[in-house]
């Protein structure tokens, strides 16, 4: 790379992009051109070790060789066919093979395009299922400092704080309960019995509330939960958009739950973190509620691009790549690593709390203030690990580590000692 033209996309970017989630007039976006594994590399070739997966998705490293090349095939074969009236080889192979490793009472894949519209696609299933099935039921329950998404749908249903405040009288009306834990699951099954005709359903992220703080539950105590909806016909909406495919050291966070949701959602991970694509699924009981000669009781909801047949393509591949024996091994190595390195660190005075899930490793600084987005801690975080390498994005007072699965034990090693470093010097 030309040295100089990091300048020059800085303030070219500067002119034209307005970038999410930022404060456009103190930010200072990097310019990344190439990606290859777990580096991200800057226009002057300095690299960056991802350790949020740029932003959670990507689990096979940048760039992946073989995810390319199947897309690349897929773009010179067939690029987009419309959806409605039409279907292709990709959506139906990667239904069937993702309902295979589901909960066995998922039975239809409903596509769209990122993790927000698989939520706005679960929460209308459960609405109109209730309308089809002559009911009446327009509230919703949902976890306290859950996220679920930005578009209006998805923020009703997520915790209402400083993001949310501009819209707050424009959002749907939504039950708030804190996260299952053993203080607050009588209470929280007392609301659910006083509000249980009119629930339509219980949306929530299983194990790790991500965006609220990499928040962690008891698998126990959610299942609790799930179980008692299901017996007052509350319907149970499993958003894995982030936990998915790998994160929770197991395909799915269904697979540590042991109750079955109705309808899950999914998106980041799916496609292996290459390209946006959205997937909400259900059991028969609710796609047959739709299954009818009255055409008003079809699903009215679409995209233009939904079963983009390259996205099926991308997914199709990563799906290929998260099953063989070697990335389910990195995963692993990674949920040991992790183990080790959090026990060895738990009870350090700088600390509050050390927390994991499989993959993901939290660590949470004390503060004097409490957790905030925009707390002193991050600003200190950010750039001490940018300097050293390490893109991470704390949330507040939260560090977290999601890498990719094909991150090394070296580099996972490197990263462990420059958070002991932090440590020292925070
Ligand atoms: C990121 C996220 C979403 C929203 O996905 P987008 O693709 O960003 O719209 C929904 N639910 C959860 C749990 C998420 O982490």
């Amino acid at each position: 790379m030309m040295k100089g033209s990091q300048q020059n996309w800085i303030t070219r970017d500067k002119a034209v992009n307005w970038h999410p989630y930022t404060q456009m007039k103190t930010a200072h976006p990097i310019p990344i051109v190439r990606g290859d594994g777990i580096y991200l590399f800057d226009a002057d070739g300095r690299r960056y070790l991802d350790m949020v997966s740029s932003w959670w998705v990507t689990l096979h490293g940048h760039a992946h060789p073989y995810i390319a090349a199947k897309v690349a095939e897929q773009l010179t074969t067939l690029e987009q066919v419309i959806f409605a009236g039409f279907t292709h080889p990709g959506a139906v192979e990667l239904a069937e093979r993702l309902l295979a490793l589901l909960p066995e009472n998922q039975h239809k894949v409903f596509y769209s395009d990122n993790g927000s519209t698989a939520v706005e696609v679960g929460l209308k299933m459960c609405v109109q299922y209730a309308h089809n099935t002559g009911k009446r039921k327009t509230k919703i329950l949902a976890l306290e400092n859950g996220y679920h998404g930005d578009t209006f749908g998805a923020m009703s249903v997520s915790g209402r704080g400083k993001w949310t405040a501009p819209f707050c009288d424009m959002l749907f009306d939504v039950l708030f309960v804190d996260a299952p834990a053993s203080e607050n699951i009588e209470a929280t099954k007392l609301l659910i019995e006083r509000h249980k005709e009119e629930l339509a359903c219980f949306i929530y992220e299983p194990l790790v509330q991500g965006a609220g703080g990499m928040l962690m539950h008891e698998a126990k105590y959610l299942k609790e939960l799930m179980e008692y909806c299901r017996d007052r016909g509350v319907l149970l909406i499993q958003d894995e958009v982030f936990v998915g495919f790998g994160r929770t050291g197991r395909l799915f966070a269904a697979d540590h739950i042991g109750a079955t949701p109705d309808i899950m959602c999914f998106s980041k991970g799916l496609t292996g973190g290459t390209m946006p694509l959205g997937i909400t699924t259900c059991s028969d009981f609710i796609y047959n509620a739709f299954y009818n000669d009255d055409k008003q009781k079809a699903l009215f909801h679409g995209h233009s691009f939904t079963a983009s047949p390259l996205a099926c393509a991308a997914a199709l591949a990563s799906l290929d790549l998260l099953l063989s024996p070697s990335t389910q091994q990195n995963i692993q190595q990674i949920v040991n690593q992790h183990h080790a390195f959090a026990r060895y660190v738990d009870g350090h005075p700088k600390l509050q709390q050390v927390r994991q899930c499989g993959t993901i490793l939290v660590l949470e600084w004390k503060t004097g203030h409490g957790s905030s987005y925009f707390s002193e801690i991050s600003e200190f975080l950010y750039p001490f690990f940018l300097d050293r390498g390490i893109l991470v994005r704390p949330l507040g007072n939260v560090l977290y580590l999601v890498p990719p699965f094909c991150i090394s034990g070296e580099q996972l090693n490197y990263v462990y000692d420059q958070i002991l470093e932090a440590l020292d010097n925070s």
